[in-house]
Parts: structure tokens; sequence; C-alpha cells
């Protein structure tokens, strides 16, 4: 029933405002190059490809695309996508009951959200603005004024910390968001910030 989180992942973009449509599929390029040097070369390894050693990131996913399977590379970016998810979920989850870090605008309701992450680093303040459009029907739209976001197209944990403090707040519910999710990351959500809620 539930729509399975590999592809809801992958399928999804963060809305950019040079209109870059939310369910346009990322390029397996993309989605090898966001990944770390490490990773690609145990991939590598693990599939006997040749010559990979010394070639710099993008020689390396020019090459990897060459040399083995596509779906093979989807199965590995797809994993990779749920670890990144997760783990940043966990973080999330931490950020999101500090309203320090996760600021809410007050007019925020089920159609848009405004907020801001604001999170004090050892070099000084890292502020990023997030914004979320008509979250619970298909065709949502979500940004974030981060690296990770505008450039490597990632749903990043500081619009995880927001989607979290949104369900903390009882702003929407699991069940009506339609955006990226996995199956891990939603019980950990439901373990730390909706246990009370449902008692
Ligand atoms: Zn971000």
């Amino acid at each position: 029933m539930a729509v399975t989180f590999n592809s809801r992942l992958a399928d999804y973009v963060t809305h950019r405002k040079d209109g870059i449509s939310m369910n346009e599929e990322l390029p397996l390029e993309l989605r090898l190059s966001r990944l770390t040097v490490q990773s690609l070369r145990n991939l590598c390894d693990t599939h006997d490809v040749e010559g990979y050693s010394n070639l710099v990131k993008d020689h390396l996913v020019d090459h990897m695309l060459e040399s083995i399977d596509s779906e093979v590379l989807e199965d590995f970016c797809e994993a990779q996508e749920e670890i990144y998810f997760v783990e940043n979920m966990a973080k999330a989850i931490k950020w999101s009951a500090s309203k320090k870090i996760v600021h809410l605008e007050p007019d925020s309701d089920e159609t848009i959200v405004n907020a801001t992450f604001s999170l004090r680093r050892s070099d000084g303040y890292e502020v990023y603005n997030i914004r979320f459009v008509n979250q619970t029907t298909d065709d949502i739209a979500t940004s974030c004024e981060c690296q990770e976001a505008r450039e490597k197209r990632y749903f990043c944990p500081h619009q995880m910390a927001v989607l979290v403090r949104c369900f903390g707040e009882g702003l929407f519910d699991v069940d009506d968001w339609t955006g990226p999710m996995t199956n891990e990351a939603e019980d950990l959500i439901a373990a730390n910030v909706l246990r009370k809620k449902r008692r």
C-alpha cells in the first residue's frame, strides 16, 4: 500500500527557483557524483572494474557508467541514499526539538511552511531558509538554501528538521506527507516525536 521508499527518494527533486520539476528523475550521473570517491571505488573493487584507481571523480563516474550495469549502479545509489536519509533524519529529530535551531514562521500551515534553520558551528552560524509549498498534494515543492539541496539535490537535513517539527506540531500528518521518506526514518519519527501524541 505504501509507495516503495526507494523510488520516492530517487525520483525526488528539491524545488529550485529556476523551476526544475519536482517529479523529474535525478540522472544516475548526478546520483553517483554526489557520493564519496571512496564509496565509488569500493563498488568498482567489488565488481572487478579495472583502471579506476587513479581517476578523478568525474572520470571515475564516467568510467563506472561505462563499466558497470546501470541496474547495479541504481541499486547502489538507492542503498547509499537510504543511509543518507536515515542518518540525517536522526540528526534532524534532535535539531527539531530546539526552537533556537528550527524556527517555524507562525503563519505556516499545511499548504505553506516557511522556516529558518540556524545552527552554531565552530566557525560561526549556519543559517538557511527553508520553504515547503503544497506539501499535502502530489506536487510538493520544498527548498533549502544549502549546498546539499541546491547542488546535490538532496532532501537535506535542514528540510528534514523542519519536516519533523511540522509533524511534532501537528501541522500535518506523517500519512499526508508525500515527499521523501523511508520506512526506517518513519519509525524513528514515530518513536521519538509522535509517541507522546499517540498515547
Ligand atoms: Zn539544507
